[in-house]
């Protein structure tokens, strides 16, 4: 079924031939939003109320913590979302160097071309969500839970929903549904009730526990460097212990610790800056000891790496796909699943303009894409939770294999985008805030006056 040939109990009026829901307007679920709406109306069904502001930020668990996006994710966002990259660095995000410290393979090297947004999570949720609803054709239907999917085994029709606050229950019927409800998607189960076979499913749980705590910046070192420290393997026995220093837009530093097991950083604030200290040669620590706290000290528990294979399927149903953190889910060492979403959403837009909406392949070819596309970091996010060779150690043939290819796509990315302009190595005089900024004036799409009421059917 599509747009035209149904009737909208809400009066929307279609430009489109097709209508795609997505459920979760979450990073991954607004970038696919942003893909889709070249060929469908869109409704993001989103369990919280919309939008986050400075005032309202969002409550993802993982949202409170130190959030890195590499170049390469940075620069698929921005091929999505054109600007995106200049609205970041206007609201005060940073370009800056990879950090550089010890990593269980050894040192990492600095080069411009290790580049990293670095900013708050908020900061950069909230920048994409400024522009997506603003996209002709979306729709956004916030305060609302997608409950589960409606259709067949061979082919989804909609998916049921539930207004959170007043708990009236209703049908979307639509062309395309996208699971991004992020690492919590219960897919797996909605896939069994329309009698789907088990997904198999990869986790890697080392119970790291994250800890973090936003601090003023001392005067003058606003504009300081990213950076990690790490405890060497043979101070522990499971994932050891990190803590992780990002200067954030307003003056602030965000810091990450975590550890597992008795190794785990605590929520009492009075610990905080000891656990650092206990990192052998760690500076954050130091560096945090005689600045502002202005927050509380956050903790999040669910960390796990959690791949699911939803392309080894035998049988995969038309009409529904699922991206992002609801297929790929990585440990925060890694830090890549923002780059997972950007990817996940252009393997989308790409199948889309190859096939268009209605081709019934076009659901597999993109499971099978992300596939691709997860499996690849799979296996050294999960093997960087148990760290093998010492630190200071020069790192194996494998290792080295990888880093270059990360290495060669991220030095191609700055190479051409627009954003070369703002790179700037702070290290180790830090800049003026002006030469933090890009040349060119930033168009930031700030409203969401384009936004239309939601379809039902
Ligand atoms: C501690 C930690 C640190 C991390 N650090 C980094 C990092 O430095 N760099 C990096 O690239 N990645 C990092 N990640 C990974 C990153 O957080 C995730 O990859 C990213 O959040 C995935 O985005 P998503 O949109 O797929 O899912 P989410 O961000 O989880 O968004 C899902 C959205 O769906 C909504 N939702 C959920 N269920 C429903 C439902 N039933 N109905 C409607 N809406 C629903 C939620 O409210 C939410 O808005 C980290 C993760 C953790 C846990």
């Amino acid at each position: 079924m599509n747009a035209s040939s149904s009737t909208s109990t809400t009066g929307l009026q279609f430009t489109h031939p097709y209508l795609a829901v997505v459920l979760g307007g979450g990073f991954t679920g607004m970038l696919a939003a942003a893909a889709l709406s070249e060929h469908a109306d869109v409704v993001i069904v989103e369990r919280d109320r919309l939008p986050r502001t400075r005032a309202l930020p969002t409550d993802l668990p993982q949202a409170r913590h130190a959030h890195l996006l590499s170049a390469d994710g940075a620069r698929s966002v921005d091929e999505l979302l054109p600007g995106v990259v200049e609205g970041w660095l206007a609201e005060g995000a940073r370009l800056m160097p990879l950090p550089s410290g010890p990593a269980p393979q050894g040192w990492l090297p600095r080069r411009p071309a290790q580049c990293v947004i670095a900013c708050s999570r908020d900061l950069l949720d909230r920048v994409v969500r400024e522009q997506v609803p603003a996209l002709e054709g979306i729709g956004v239907l916030d305060g609302t839970e997608a409950e589960e999917l409606t259709g067949t085994a061979e082919h989804i029709t909609g998916v049921r929903v539930r207004d959170t606050v007043t708990g009236r229950a209703r049908r979307l019927d639509a062309d395309l549904v996208v699971d991004a409800t992020g690492r919590g998607s219960t897919t797996p189960g909605r896939l069994a009730a329309l009698g789907l076979p088990a997904v198999r499913e990869e986790l890697a749980d080392h119970g790291i526990v994250c800890a973090t705590r936003i601090f003023r910046a001392p005067p003058g070192k606003e504009n300081c460097p990213v950076l990690t420290d790490r405890s060497a393997p043979e101070d522990h026995q499971g994932p050891g212990r990190t803590a992780t220093l990002v200067p954030i837009e307003d003056g602030r530093w965000l810091v990450t610790l975590t550890g597992a097991g008795a190794d785990r950083p605590s929520e009492h604030a009075d610990r905080f800056v000891s656990f650092a200290r206990r990192i052998p040669h760690s500076a954050i620590g130091d560096l945090i000891a005689d600045a502002e706290p202005l927050s509380e000290v956050r903790v999040s528990r669910d960390s796990a790496s959690r791949l699911r294979h939803y392309a080894r399927l035998r049988c995969w149903p038309t009409g529904f796909v699922a991206l992002g953190g609801a297929v790929a889910a990585f440990t925060p060492d890694y830090g890549q699943g923002l780059s997972i979403a950007a990817h996940s959403a252009l393997a989308l837009r790409d199948a889309l303009r190859r096939r268009g909406l209605d081709e019934p392949a076009l659901a597999r070819s993109v499971q099978q894409s992300l596939a691709r596309i997860a499996q690849a970091p799979w296996t050294p996010a999960t093997g960087q939770a148990r760290p093998t060779a010492p630190t200071g150690q020069r790192p194996s043939a494998a290792g080295r294999f990888v880093r270059g290819a990360v290495n060669g796509v991220l030095g191609s990315a700055i190479g051409r985008s627009p954003v070369r302009r703002a790179y700037v190595d702070v290290m180790p005089s830090a800049p003026t805030a002006r030469s933090t900024r890009p040349a060119v004036p930033v168009p930031v799409s700030a409203t969401a006056a384009g936004r239309r009421k939601p379809a039902e059917r």
